[in-house]
């Protein structure tokens, strides 16, 4: 299914253009016109999903697949010299865009595109309450 209003399907789909590195049946990577770092993308289903609750496990699947690929094939031609996957779900975690994307974010010495958290601290007992917690929803 594609959303009428959603700027990521018309995009993936065509309608709108993009600069496209990529396109399969299932997917289109284009580069993210505000980039954390040169060559920074996005992997964008053609078939419209909100987030990674929605996405079905097919296109999940395949997305990590073409960001195995994509990596390997940018990093070479970038000169990368390391890499991110990002993939934000909700506002409260950064999302802007509400259609299922993940970003592809080269990494080079000394860019200072920031994709990091302060480390917190957790204790053994809660690590063991959150496992179970987890445990008891999947
Ligand atoms: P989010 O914050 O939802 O994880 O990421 C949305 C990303 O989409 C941002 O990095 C933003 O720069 C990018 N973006 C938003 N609108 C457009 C657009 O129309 N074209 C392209 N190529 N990128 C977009
Ligand atoms: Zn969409």
């Amino acid at each position: 299914m594609k959303k009428a209003d959603c700027i990521f399907c018309k995009i993936a789909n065509g309608e709108i253009p993009s600069t496209t590195l990529y396109e399969d049946d299932m997917f289109r990577v284009i580069l993210d016109l505000g980039p954390a770092s040169r060559g920074h993308a996005l992997i964008l289903p053609k078939e419209h999903f909100a987030n990674i609750y929605e996405i079905e496990e097919e296109y999940a699947a395949k997305a990590m697949i073409l960001a195995k690929k994509m990596a390997a094939a940018m990093t070479k031609a970038l000169g990368a010299d390391g890499f991110n996957l990002v993939q934000n779900n909700g506002e409260v975690a950064g999302q802007t865009v509400f259609h299922f994307h993940l970003h592809l974010i080269p990494r080079y010495e000394n860019d200072n595109a920031l994709v990091f958290w302060e480390p917190g601290e957790s204790t053994p007992e809660e690590m063991e309450k959150i496992a179970g917690e987890v445990a008891k929803a999947l």
